[in-house]
């Protein structure tokens, strides 16, 4: 079985859903993930923040325009006047049900709740579609299947089980549809897997199925060398290894959910990143091959706050750097780059929610500066330790860019700079005229 992976805008008008068909209808087992249509996941963030702040009338405007989008949608998607009939009964459930929270208590488990629509709303129209032009399919409730664990964390085993059951229930069937982005949460209410989690849905279900390709379909042409909206002349890469696509993934190309590679890598099941406007570009192939050793590309990521902390009782001394890091694992508190020198080490977050209470604790026995508004512009490829010159070829083309921090050489895979992030551009750019 194949498992594909649709995003926002290749579901994001019924041109679009109905392009779909011939890349999905060949006859094989297959099993499709979809986002919500693009821009609905924004407008449901937005009606709930004007839930919190119990801005209910904002609220009630926003449910209203974009139930009159579905309704819109619904008109040039469906042939005959029962699909559409049937369309309008399930928008109109959803979007009352959107409208209840403008009454009710609202907290975090009514936003999850809201936020889970968008995918409801996308897979359930897109199988009345199917039904409609005859197309034998099953529409699978990513919600009986798809959960986290207490630390967030996909609950695999508990995943193969549940959903190989529900597949197992229409041995005749060949087409699954299902829901990205959502889930269950250890407690077994509704959740998800952060924005743009639909990616991760896919690999987590490809693992899941032990599908034998996991295709993730966007409106790109694959993986650039280079961010193609800062940088000039960028080109897709053909073939990436697993690796090298989880450091671009997490460095900020935003074609990849972050951590969506994992579970691709670790069975082992070719990812093809594929372009719904372009079905027979070549696209990028992940996989667990490397080809050969050189620089492939470059990302960016931004939001980046530098911690810098220096403590005279580091010099020649053990376990400090252990007391460093157990308060960031106390504070679930992920670290991006190191560096160290005698007396000082530096590291970079992206999520300060908790960065006050670490720093408190930190000064207890060093001294802290923290730095914001940081980019790491990371440079992938396949650096063999024994092979001269790709630190020469890096640091020669940013020659002109301040550098705060330097992480290599802790993969062969990844290079990476800290600059501030007003010259990020430049060293895009700097580094694609350099590189490539
Ligand atoms: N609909 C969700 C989002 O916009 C998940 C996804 O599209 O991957 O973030
Ligand atoms: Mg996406």
């Amino acid at each position: 079985m194949k498992v594909l992976k649709f995003g926002g805008t290749s579901v994001g008008s019924a041109e679009r859903m109905k392009a779909l068909i011939p890349l999905i209808n060949d006859g094989e087992p297959k099993l499709v993930v979809l986002s919500a249509m693009s821009g609905t996941t924004n407008k449901l963030v937005d009606i709930s923040t004007a839930l919190y702040e119990h801005n209910n009338e904002k609220a009630t405007e926003w449910i209203a325009a974009l139930e009159k989008n579905y309704l819109e949608v619904i008109k040039k998607l469906y042939r005959t006047k029962e699909a559409e009939f049937k369309a309008e009964g399930l928008i109109t459930s959803h979007f009352d049900y959107l409208r209840s929270f403008t009454i009710d208590l609202f907290t975090v488990n009514e936003e999850r709740a809201i936020l889970a629509q968008g995918e409801l709303l996308s897979t359930a129209l897109f199988h009345y579609y199917l039904e409609e032009q005859n197309i034998g399919s099953v529409l699978l409730p990513a919600l009986q299947f798809m959960r986290i664990d207490e630390n967030e964390e996909p609950d695999m085993n508990y995943i193969k089980t549940h959903c190989k059951a529900e597949i197992a229930k229409y041995p005749a069937e060949k087409l699954f549809i299902t829901q990205g982005y959502i889930c269950r949460n250890s407690f077994g209410e509704i959740d998800n897997l952060k924005r743009g989690g639909s990616d991760y849905s896919a690999t987590i279900i490809g693992a899941a199925v032990n599908a034998e390709e996991i295709q993730i379909w966007t409106d790109i042409d694959g993986m650039h060398n280079n961010d193609p909206r800062i940088v000039e002349n960028t080109y897709p890469i053909s073939e990436l290894s697993f690796d090298e696509a989880a450091e671009l993934a997490y460095f900020g190309a935003k074609i990849l959910h972050p951590t969506c590679i994992l579970p691709a890598k670790m069975n082992n099941i070719p990812v093809h990143l594929l372009n719904t406007m372009q079905p027979s570009a070549k696209g990028t192939l992940i996989s667990s091959k490397t080809i050969g050793d050189s620089i492939k590309a470059v990302a960016a990521k931004d939001g980046i706050t530098a911690i810098n902390i220096k403590s005279a009782r580091m010099l020649l001394a053990y376990g400090f750097l252990r007391a460093v890091f157990e308060i960031f694992e106390r504070y679930k508190t992920p670290i991006d780059m190191i560096t160290t020198s005698e007396v000082a080490v530096s590291l970079t977050i992206d999520n300060i929610k908790n960065l006050d209470a670490i720093v408190k604790e930190l000064n207890e026995f060093c001294s802290v500066e923290v730095d914001t508004d940081l980019t790491i512009v990371c440079i992938v490829g396949s650096f063999s330790a024994e092979k001269q010159g790709y630190a020469m070829r890096i640091f020669e083309a940013l020659k002109n860019i301040p550098i705060r921090m330097i992480s290599y050489g802790g993969s062969e895979n990844n290079v990476s700079v800290l600059v501030d992030t007003k010259l990020k551009k430049d060293a895009l750019v700097a580094l694609n005229n350099g590189l490539f």
